[in-house]
């Protein structure tokens, strides 16, 4: 009888989770089941590209058989309910699975901190779909301008200066003008903001990176308010801490993320914003048969003793450790600990221009870091042998 490993999640962790065990194991020795809400697989460090509206749908969305053909994994298209680690069984919304193995990469979730009216008054970015009510809203928004002259619909407000802000303003900077022209509305008519509860965007990373980033946005007109947390969001208005209240249609919420709910609920040890606490081999404490990887679980960087944060990056190695401790476990051998590589972190500013941390002391920005970061999407098409459509 082939042992069943099901993994819940095709993101970047567990769908490579599952192209690496059937590297090696046969479907003899293995049943591999991966379970995923839709048929595609989706390119989500690129959505902030969508949700402006620079590129279609289909460049972020990877149809997941094709990737898999032939390779003896099988695609369960439904939603993941419930775990029952001790029964060792998955409720789906259609059927019930028991595993032999399970593999929980159910990704991360937006973290509001209990903020009044934000969660019901804002924009995501962690779906396609998302990024398409955004992308529509905001066309909605140039064409309701023309009957209404209301100011608040060509006011845009991002909350949140991390990465995925600071990729979504960049995106919208350069959009804006396009948008204008299209509609025949002039630029000055558009404001862009980015609020940001630390004294900084990007908060902790490199200085002149930053300086560097701020300076770029700033010149293409966005707005930054820093040190201002977003306190309270009602219909059309967002509230400042300061007092100060935004006029605007449209808040996108880029503030923070925290573990999937699905994985407290199963009774995983987490940390207070709901991550799994994993061993060194990424498995759920107490439950040698369950591996937490990307961004549902957490691990601490022993160098600076802070945990690593969620990234694609290392979601990606994760899936390559786990799915050759799932060949070990079932066929026998040895097991490194987990150790994520960090090849940098590189921040898109619009079309055009990023700014790249390459490795521990290079710097790198403009149309080369931006070339750079596109080189990492290839590299990982090409590892996950996918086909994508041109944008
Ligand atoms: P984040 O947690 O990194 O950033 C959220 C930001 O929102 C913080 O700067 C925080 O101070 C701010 N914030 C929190 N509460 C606020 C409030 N009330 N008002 C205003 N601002 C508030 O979240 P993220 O940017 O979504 O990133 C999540 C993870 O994904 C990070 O680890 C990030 O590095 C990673 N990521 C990486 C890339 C990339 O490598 N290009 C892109 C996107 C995200």
């Amino acid at each position: 009888m082939p042992k069943r490993v099901v993994i819940l999640g095709a993101g970047y962790a567990g769908l490579v989770t599952a192209l690496e065990l059937r590297k090696n194991a046969t479907p003899e020795d293995t049943e591999v089941i991966l379970v995923n809400k839709h048929n595609y697989h989706q390119l989500v460090t690129q959505l902030h590209e969508l949700g402006a509206g620079a590129k279609s749908d289909t460049s972020a969305r990877i149809m997941i058989e094709p990737v898999i053909r032939n390779k003896y994994i099988t695609l369960i298209k439904d939603h993941v309910e419930s775990i029952d680690p001790k029964e060792k069984r998955v409720r789906l919304s259609q059927q019930e699975l028991s595993y032999d193995y399970l593999v929980v990469a159910l990704g991360s979730e937006t973290e509001y901190f209990g903020i009044p009216g934000l969660k019901e008054h804002s924009f995501i970015l962690k779906s396609i779909n998302q990024a398409r009510l955004l992308r529509t809203h905001i066309e909605r928004c140039f064409a309701e301008y023309h009957y209404t002259r209301d100011e608040s619909l060509l006011t845009f407000v991002v909350g949140g200066a991390g990465f995925s802000g600071i990729e979504l303003v960049g995106e919208f900077a350069d959009r804006m003008p396009v948008l204008c022209e299209e509609n025949n509305i002039p630029l000055d008519k558009v404001k862009l903001f980015n609020v940001e509860a630390a004294p900084s965007i990007l908060p902790g990373f490199d200085k002149e990176l930053v300086e560097r980033a701020e300076k770029s946005l700033t010149e293409r007109g966005v707005k930054f308010l820093v040190g201002v947390p977003i306190v309270q969001v009602e219909p059309g208005k967002v509230h400042l801490k300061n007092g100060d209240v935004i006029a605007t249609q449209t808040l996108v919420w880029t503030g923070g993320v925290r573990g999937n709910q699905i994985v407290i609920d199963a009774g995983f040890e987490t940390e207070p914003r709901g991550r799994a606490k994993v061993n060194e081999y990424l498995q759920a404490l107490g439950y040698e048969d369950v591996y937490i990887i990307g961004d549902s679980c957490f691990i601490i960087n022993e160098e600076t003793g802070r945990p690593y944060p969620p990234t694609a990056q290392i979601a990606g190695q994760m899936g390559t450790a786990v799915g050759k401790y799932l060949f070990a476990d079932l066929r026998g051998g040895t097991k490194e600990p987990f150790k994520p590589q960090i090849m940098g972190s590189i921040a898109s500013l619009g079309r055009k221009d990023a700014i790249a941390k390459i490795g521990k002391n290079y710097q790198a920005t403009g149309r080369f870091a931006y070339i750079v970061k596109d080189m990492s999407k290839l590299r990982y098409l090409a590892k996950i042998g996918a086909v994508i459509k041109k944008a």
